[in-house]
């Protein structure tokens, strides 16, 4: 089996990531959706979708980390997403940010143990889209603190990821990159799948992102994996380094191609949940696509990774 490295760090010839953490938890009762006090999708909001629950239900973060493990992950996310101080001050959790970035990581790598490594999740601030450019120091000291956190929590590589604007994506690389940690960058195309919201086509933010430092680049969340190929054929056609995937498991249309612009966003997410056996053949056809890292988003529990892991046997690749 062929292997690559990131930073030194001996990877598979696809590694397997896990799957969505905040969807699913939101599911089983534990993460606040917000959809009862607000337009939830705008990326504006204040609350929804914030990871409290590892200090408040650690024990429900701890299982799903567990059948992420038991699914075939080489490599866990720790529950960082959205938990910068600011996003989590808007939730009424600003003071707690020390707490529930450092519980995120120690429950990851309680979980890992010696059979996976344990990643830090970064992402927007979502202040470019509640103040404009403006908030680019404002977002830059925010991430800087969170990484900060993460790198002295014992995570062993950080994954920026869900970033709908290349510019905040490079603030991000910049902060990470001081960290020396291994990165893997991963943008969402939202609302369209031909570039970022601010107007960057993916070639582009893949060429970008990898001349910014990301070991790895790709793209994560908004798309089921047949409609993501496209994004990330384009990326492959301007990058040497391996391509990352983490699809979203929700059917879009051609009018809106990501899952959270959708009106079934949150509520009604069962009504377009695609099937895990789209994930094996997207799988098996990883290595060919280019794609070194591969997991899953918004709506992929643990059947999907053990469908990809099942994808990935099947055509040798793991
Ligand atoms: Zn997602």
């Amino acid at each position: 089996m062929a292997e690559h490295t990131l930073k030194g760090i001996g990877f598979k010839d696809v590694t397997l990531g896990d799957g969505g953490y905040l969807i699913e938890l939101e599911r089983r009762g534990y993460v606040d959706s917000g959809s009862e006090r607000e337009t939830v999708g705008t990326g504006k909001g204040s609350g929804q979708f914030t990871p409290e629950v590892t200090i408040e239900h650690p024990e429900a973060l701890r299982g799903l980390h567990e059948e992420f493990l038991l699914a075939g992950s080489d490599v866990l996310q720790a529950l960082t997403f959205f938990a910068t101080r600011e996003k989590l001050g808007r939730a009424g959790y600003g003071d707690e940010t020390e707490a529930i970035n450092y519980a995120a990581v120690r429950i990851a790598r309680e979980v890992a143990g010696d059979q996976a490594r344990v990643a830090g999740s970064v992402t927007r601030t979502q202040l470019f889209e509640r103040e404009g450019a403006t908030a680019a120091g404002k977002a830059h000291d925010l991430i800087a603190e969170q990484v900060r956190m993460l790198q002295d929590a014992g995570v062993g590589l950080l994954i920026l990821e869900t970033f709908f604007r290349l510019d905040e994506m490079l603030i991000a690389l910049k902060c990470a990159r001081e960290s020396g940690l291994p990165i893997i960058a991963t943008m969402s195309f939202r609302p369209t799948t031909t570039e970022s919201s601010d107007g960057n086509s993916p070639a582009a933010c893949a060429a970008e992102m990898a001349a910014e430092g990301a070991q790895m680049v790709g793209a994560n969340c908004e798309q089921d994996p047949e409609r993501m190929l496209s994004i990330l054929r384009e990326m492959r056609s301007v990058v040497d380094v391996p391509l990352a995937a983490q699809p979203a498991a929700f059917r879009t249309t051609d009018e809106t191609p990501c899952f959270t612009k959708i009106p079934e966003f949150p509520d009604d997410l069962e009504t377009v949940q695609v099937s895990r056996s789209s994930f094996v053949d997207f799988a098996a056809s990883a290595a060919e696509e280019g794609i070194g890292f591969l997991g899953g988003c918004c709506g992929c529990n643990a059947s999907y990774i053990r469908a990809m892991h099942r994808g990935l046997q099947r055509s040798g690749s793991a």
